[in-house]
């Protein structure tokens, strides 16, 4: 059965993954929280993002520029006046509408020729019953829509005391101008050659008209961007440098995806129609994911060519060029543009991870997160948590494994339910320390000082000894199949 969006939603509110926020006042609408388990995964995304392609990379660097920035950057890079979506009203009950999705959704419809009948009529068809295409409000199927209108989607703000006109800034709605901005800060500072390129992780901000469907489309949000500026008078293997860029930063980023656990066939490409293509792009592509509300974007890749440099060089005054030392010349650098949203990110691993598995009669929920994204990495689980001795090495097991990686302690309820539990937030070993890790006095026996690991995916489960435990899981987490690790505590180890 397909996971719904519903279910989605379910448990990560039941698990601790995402809120609504502002829940205790009634919520405000679609903005979320991410709740202790879904921090832990949403900065696991950006580490392995910024590890991946900052830190592994010579050719990149990263930076963190300002949410709030001069308000001409706005007016340069063209969001003052183009940045707006098409707008229409419902005369009747008032709602809001993107004119250019409406073709999308499903439409209700009160049909003249069936009395007393409303139909809910799927998207982009016409009504069966009259032949009528779509014209009035898919919400309530009575009131007139208004004709569309131009609504801007900046938030508006005001720097400092007083709301006037001069004071007027917006939050950013795409971290990429920040990075422009500093083209020549970093160029200068890092002595960097083309090509090269800056990343950013942070928030932005869009007063979307028709937000919703969960954590995919809402007010405020996370972004993994990166501008590559190429040398426009360059060819690589034969091509532009910026149409060779470009196939490079669409290959690598489908294969982040992939890398960590999303399946191929749950991906796709989709070029822009040259029609839909943004004013200042040679070529976009989005990789879509096929989420439970269909096939929807998950990252773009654009060539915005020289125009941002060009815009700012043109607002600001400053020169934003490259001196290319070979051609003796000055060149504007052209930018391909990955752009990846965040908490759209982490909605696919989490859809992608999810299974209803049957084990011996029962359903078993198992999120299959890539081990270095799952929230929790080991959880240690005591046998008997009366036990002392039991408690007392599970705490320290935990402790220990805390300085790597992050593990948690559970004893509040038997062990069967406890790893049920940690299957349905994905982590990937639970640790489990019993009688016979430390022996029973009362019976004269001695430990064997070795702890139980439980693989999630297959769970099987080996014993090995406590001093060996952080090896052992260095090693899973490395890459190492559990299918090979294990062989080695067979003899110990309980048969499956
Ligand atoms: P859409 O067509 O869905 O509105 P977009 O083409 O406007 O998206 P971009 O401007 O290319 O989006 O932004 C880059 C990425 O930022 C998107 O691929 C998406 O992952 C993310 N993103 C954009 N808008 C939102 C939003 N309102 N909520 C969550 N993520 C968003």
């Amino acid at each position: 059965m397909a996971l719904t969006m519903d279910t989605l939603v379910s448990l990560c509110k039941r698990r601790g993954f995402i809120f609504q926020s502002s829940e205790i006042y009634g919520g405000i609408a679609s903005s979320w929280d991410y709740g202790p388990l879904g921090v832990e995964l949403k900065n696991k995304i950006k580490r392995v993002w910024w590890r991946d392609v900052v830190q592994q990379r010579a050719d990149m660097v990263g930076l963190d520029a300002s949410i709030l920035m001069h308000p001409s950057v706005w007016k340069a890079s063209g969001h003052v006046d183009h940045f707006t979506d098409p707008m229409v009203d419902c005369r009747d009950c008032r709602r809001r509408f993107r004119a250019d999705k409406l073709e999308e959704t499903p439409w209700e419809h009160y049909c003249p020729e069936r009395k007393d009948n409303r139909f809910s009529i799927p998207a982009g068809a016409p009504c069966p019953h009259c032949g009528a295409p779509r014209s009035r409000c898919p919400e309530c199927g009575k009131g007139e829509l208004t004709p569309p209108r131009q609504f801007n989607l900046m938030f508006k703000t005001f720097m400092g005391p007083v709301e006037e006109d001069a004071a007027l800034t917006y939050l950013r709605p795409e971290t990429a101008q920040g990075i422009f901005v500093n083209f020549e800060n970093v160029l200068q500072s890092m002595r960097r050659k083309l090509p090269f390129g800056i990343a950013q992780i942070g928030k932005a901000f869009r007063n979307e008209i028709t937000p919703g469907n969960f954590i995919f489309r809402t007010h405020e949000f996370e972004q993994m961007e990166i501008e590559y500026f190429v040398n426009p008078h360059e060819t690589v293997d034969g091509r532009p440098a910026d149409e060779h860029w470009h196939e490079r930063w669409i290959h690598d980023l489908l294969a982040w995806y992939q890398r960590y656990g999303i399946r191929a066939e749950h991906l796709r490409l989709r070029e822009h129609e040259r029609d839909e293509l943004a004013h200042y792009a040679k070529r976009t592509a989005d990789i879509e994911y096929e989420f439970p509300i269909g096939w929807s974007e998950l990252a773009g890749i654009a060539n915005r060519t020289d125009f941002d440099l060009k815009q700012h060089a043109k607002w600001s005054g400053k020169s934003l060029t490259y001196f290319d030392e070979e051609r003796k010349e000055h060149v504007v650098p052209y930018v391909i543009e990955p752009s990846a949203g965040v908490d759209r990110a982490l909605l696919a691993f989490m859809v992608d991870a999810y299974r209803e598995e049957e084990v011996r009669g029962d359903k078993r929920v198992v999120l299959r997160l890539h081990p270095e994204l799952a929230p929790v990495t080991v959880a240690v689980l005591p046998l008997l948590k009366k036990r002392e001795a039991i408690v007392r090495v599970a705490h320290a097991i935990r402790d220990d494994l805390s300085r790597r990686w992050t593990a948690s302690y559970d004893d509040t309820a038997a062990i069967g339910r406890l790893y049920r539990r940690q299957d349905e937030v994905g982590t990937p070993y639970c640790v489990t320390v019993d009688v016979q890790t430390v022996g029973d006095p009362d019976k004269g026996e001695a430990g064997d000082g070795r702890v139980t690991i439980r693989d999630r995916d297959s769970m099987e489960q080996i014993r090995v000894p406590v001093p060996e435990l952080v090896s052992v899981i260095s090693e899973l987490m490395a890459g190492a199949e559990w299918a090979r690790v294990a062989p080695r505590f067979a003899s110990e180890s309980p048969k499956p």
